[in-house]
C-alpha cells in the first residue's frame, strides 16, 4: 500500500454525474466502493438519471442546477437521507462541504469556473475534467491552487498521459509535449468538404464516446485547440514548448519530451474510466479488469500534421495564448455558442471558426484580467456572437 495513498474510501463531489465523464467515474467507483465513494452528485437537467443515481448511490447531498425539475427530484428521494439542493449557487456549496476530500469537475464550458475556483478557496483537490475552467481562468486557477497547495489531477486523457510521464521527474525539465489527436471524423477534409458537412456526421467520432460539446470541439479541432490551452497551464508551459500531432488510433495519449531529447509516452485503449481512476486514486494504481491493449489489432500507429488553414480553430488556440489577457476566454465563450449553434442548424461547421476568429477580434481585450473581468467578457462574447450570427443568418 503506497503511503501516500488518499485515505479510503475517498469522498467525492461529481459535478455532472449524469454526463459522459460522470456516469464513467460512477462505474469506477462502484467497481471499488472500498476506495471510493460518491458524496455529491449534480446535474443540470436529467432528472431521471440523476434520481436514479442517487438511489443507487445514495450520497448526501444532490443538486439538481435546472429548478423546474426540482419539485420531481426532491419529491423522487424523500424518504432517503439525501439532501437535494437546486439552482447554480448550490454547485457551489456542495464543492465546500467538510466531508468533500476531493472535487471531480465533470460539468461543461464556463460553468465550471465558479465551482472550481470555491473548492479550490476551500482546499479541496480536484479531478479536473472541465477543460474550460482551465481555458478560460488558467492564469488564476492555477495561481490559486498554489497558493493553497491544492493538487489539480488532470483527466482528459491527453493530460493525464503528460502527467503520468512528468510523475518521478520533478527535477528534470520539459523541453517539448505532444499532444496527440485523433483527428475526428473530418481528418483529411478539405476546407470545400468540411463546409458541407451535417450535424450526424460531426456528432460520430472514430475513436471515443463523449458528451455532444466536446464531440462537436473533437470534429472542428476546437477540442485540440482547447487542450493546448489547458496544457500551458497545467505544465507551466511556453506557448513554443507545446506541439500537436494527428494519431488517428488514439494510442499514445501524448508525448512528453526532455531536455535530453527523450520522449516518454502513455498508451492504452482509449478508455476514460482509466484516467479518471487515475486522477482520483493518485498516487496509487489501483487495479482493474478493464480491457488490455493488443499490439496484434494495431499493426501499425501512424503519425500526420493537422492541417490549420482547414482546422483554423487549432490555429485561433495558439493565437488566443500569444495574446494572453481574456483572448482565450473570448475564444472559449463565441466557441460555446457557435458550438451550440451548429447543434441547432443555426450555422455551418465552418462557421464556427469563422464567427470564433470574428469574437476575438471585435470583444473588447484586456490584457490583464481579473476574474470578474473573465465573466463580463464571457457574457459580451456570448452576446456578441448572438447579434453577430442574427445579423448574417436572422
Ligand atoms: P456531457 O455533456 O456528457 O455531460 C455534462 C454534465 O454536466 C451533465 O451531467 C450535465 O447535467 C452537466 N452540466 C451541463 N451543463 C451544466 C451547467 N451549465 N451547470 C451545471 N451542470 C451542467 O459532457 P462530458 O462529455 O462528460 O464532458 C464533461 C467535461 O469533461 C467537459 O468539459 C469535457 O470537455 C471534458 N472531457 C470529456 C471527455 C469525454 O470523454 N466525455 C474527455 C475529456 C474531457
Ligand atoms: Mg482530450
Amino acid at each position: 500500500m503506497n503511503p501516500n495513498a488518499p485515505k479510503a474510501p475517498q469522498k467525492l463531489a461529481i459535478l455532472g454525474s449524469t454526463g459522459s465523464i460522470g456516469t464513467q467515474a460512477l462505474d469506477v467507483i462502484s467497481r471499488k466502493p472500498e476506495l471510493f465513494k460518491a458524496t455529491v452528485l449534480t446535474a443540470h437537467s436529467r432528472a431521471e438519471l440523476l434520481i436514479e443515481q442517487a438511489r443507487q448511490f445514495l450520497p448526501d447531498h444532490v443538486v439538481i442546477v435546472n429548478e423546474s425539475k426540482y419539485s420531481e427530484v426532491k419529491e423522487a428521494l424523500s424518504g432517503l437521507p439525501i439532501e437535494v439542493h437546486t439552482g447554480a449557487d448550490a454547485l457551489v456549496s456542495v464543492v465546500c462541504l467538510e466531508q468533500v476530500d476531493m472535487v471531480l469537475t465533470a460539468l461543461v464550458g464556463f460553468s465550471g469556473l465558479r465551482p472550481t475556483m470555491a473548492a479550490i478557496e476551500h482546499g479541496k483537490p480536484i479531478a479536473l475534467a472541465n477543460k474550460e475552467t482551465l481555458v478560460v481562468a488558467g492564469e488564476i486557477v492555477m495561481a490559486a491552487a498554489a497558493a493553497r497547495n491544492v493538487p489539480i489531477i488532470p483527466v482528459d486523457s491527453e493530460h493525464s498521459a503528460l502527467f503520468q510521464c512528468m510523475v518521478g521527474e520533478e527535477q528534470n525539465p520539459v523541453e517539448k509535449i505532444y499532444l496527440t489527436a485523433s483527428g475526428g471524423p473530418f481528418r483529411g477534409f478539405s476546407l470545400e468538404q468540411l463546409r458541407m458537412v451535417t450535424k450526424a456526421q460531426a456528432l460520430k467520432h472514430p475513436n471515443w464516446e463523449m458528451g455532444a460539446k466536446i464531440t462537436i470541439d473533437s470534429a472542428s479541432m476546437m477540442n485540440k485547440g482547447l487542450e493546448v490551452i489547458e496544457a500551458k497551464w497545467l505544465f507551466d508551459l511556453d506557448n513554443s514548448q507545446i506541439d500537436v500531432i494527428v494519431h488517428p488510433q488514439s494510442i499514445i495519449h501524448s508525448i512528453v519530451q526532455f531536455e535530453d531529447g527523450s520522449m516518454k509516452a502513455q498508451m492504452g485503449l482509449p478508455d476514460m474510466r482509466l484516467p479518471i481512476q487515475y486522477a482520483m486514486a493518485y498516487p496509487q494504481r489501483v487495479e482493474n479488469d478493464f480491457p488490455r491493449f493488443n499490439f496484434l489489432d494495431y499493426p501499425s500507429l501512424t503519425f500526420e500534421q493537422v492541417d490549420t488553414s482547414v482546422f483554423k480553430n487549432l490555429d485561433l488556440a495558439f493565437r488566443a495564448l500569444d495574446r494572453g489577457g481574456n483572448m482565450a476566454c473570448i475564444l472559449n465563450a463565441a466557441n460555446e455558442i457557435t458550438n451550440r449553434m451548429f447543434l441547432d442548424e443555426r450555422i455551418r461547421f465552418t462557421d464556427i471558426a469563422d464567427f470564433n476568429e470574428a469574437a476575438m477580434e471585435q470583444v473588447e481585450f484586456i490584457p490583464n484580467p481579473s476574474l470578474e473581468d473573465l465573466f463580463e467578457t464571457d457574457s459580451a462574447t456570448r452576446a456578441w456572437v448572438r447579434a453577430a450570427v442574427e445579423q448574417v443568418k436572422p
